[in-house]
């Protein structure tokens, strides 16, 4: 039972559009836990004095984003398997002075399609993306036993290396080559089609673009875009156009959270409630 204020916070740089404040602060708020949820602009250059901070006694964790992810993990205590495969750190928790590194990206991304009834189990899924966030989504697919994974990259070494942490995974995988023939052909095959780039993100120069041709989109497929905002990327509304069931990546943030919530708290997430704190920032961004 927390009796004294503690502190939780988002860590970044920049950090200007974080929604983690806002529906995690309702979470905490449901439970009238004693918890602040801040927002804390970290450079580069003060990640070692802000992880110290961490470790005291009114800290019960943070949440990391770009560009800490990565450059975090050697100032853990412990590390979970995930982040060893992921390499990669979007949660850690403090444990009366020792730190634990999570990631709940990929597991977030397995409850968002399990809420619409969907298993990666025995599928075979395109892969769009071979940064951070295809990582996590990679490690999730072989942990939740894909049959075979198509990984598409405009830069193919990033593709090469995504195929090799699968397969040091026992999860089949492949490159598939970065021009429209060979997309339609991979997207044609999969069940599950999984956007991990940023092209489609609102306010960049690929806003108005989508990372595939439509012709590899069809009626069979689960087209999963990471990005939220918008809420339908032009991918997603061809998705749609040609039949496909469509998902953002607003459910994924939500259950990365909720994740993350419940490593801090030992308690169940109020879904709803972070969820409708999420709808409702994001209507207000427009
Ligand atoms: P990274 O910077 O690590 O990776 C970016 C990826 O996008 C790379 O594969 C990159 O390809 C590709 N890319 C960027 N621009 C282009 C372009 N013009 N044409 C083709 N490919 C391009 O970012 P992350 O992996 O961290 O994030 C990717 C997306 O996922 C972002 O939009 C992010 O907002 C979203 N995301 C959503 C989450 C959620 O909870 N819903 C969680 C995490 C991320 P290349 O290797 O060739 O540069």
């Amino acid at each position: 039972m927390l009796s004294a204020r503690q502190v939780v916070a988002v860590i970044g740089y920049p950090l200007k559009h974080s929604l983690s404040p806002v529906f995690q602060q309702a979470a905490f708020d449901a439970y009238r836990l004693p918890v602040t949820y801040e927002a804390w602009e970290v450079p580069p250059a003060s990640l070692a004095a802000v992880l110290t901070r961490v470790r005291q006694s009114d800290c019960l964790g943070i949440n990391i984003t770009i560009p800490h992810k990565e450059a975090v993990i050697p100032y853990l205590d412990y590390l979970d398997d995930l982040v060893r495969q992921v390499g990669a750190v979007n949660t850690v928790v403090n444990r009366s002075g020792v730190l634990w590194g999570y990631n709940t990206d990929g597991p977030g991304f397995l409850r968002a399609l399990a809420e619409v009834g969907v298993s990666p189990a025995g599928q075979v899924v395109l892969v769009v993306g071979a940064g951070g966030a295809a990582r996590a989504v990679v490690c999730a697919l072989a942990r939740a036993g894909a049959e075979r994974v198509l990984i598409a990259n405009r830069t193919p070494e990033r593709a090469r290396a995504l195929v090799a942490l699968a397969a040091g995974l026992g999860q089949a995988a492949v490159v598939v080559p970065w021009e429209p023939a060979a997309l339609v052909a991979a997207g044609q095959q999969a069940g599950l089609i999984v956007n991990c780039t940023s092209v489609g993100l609102r306010h960049t120069p690929t806003e108005a673009a989508s990372p595939l041709p439509a012709a590899a989109l069809h009626p069979d497929a689960l087209v999963y875009d990471l990005i939220y905002n918008p809420a339908e990327t032009v991918l997603l509304r061809q998705a749609r156009e040609r039949g496909a069931r469509t998902l953002n990546g607003l459910s994924m943030l939500l259950y990365q959270g909720a994740l993350a919530f419940e490593l801090w708290t030992g308690r169940p997430a109020p879904v709803e409630t972070m969820r409708a704190c999420l709808e409702a920032a994001l209507a207000r961004r427009g």
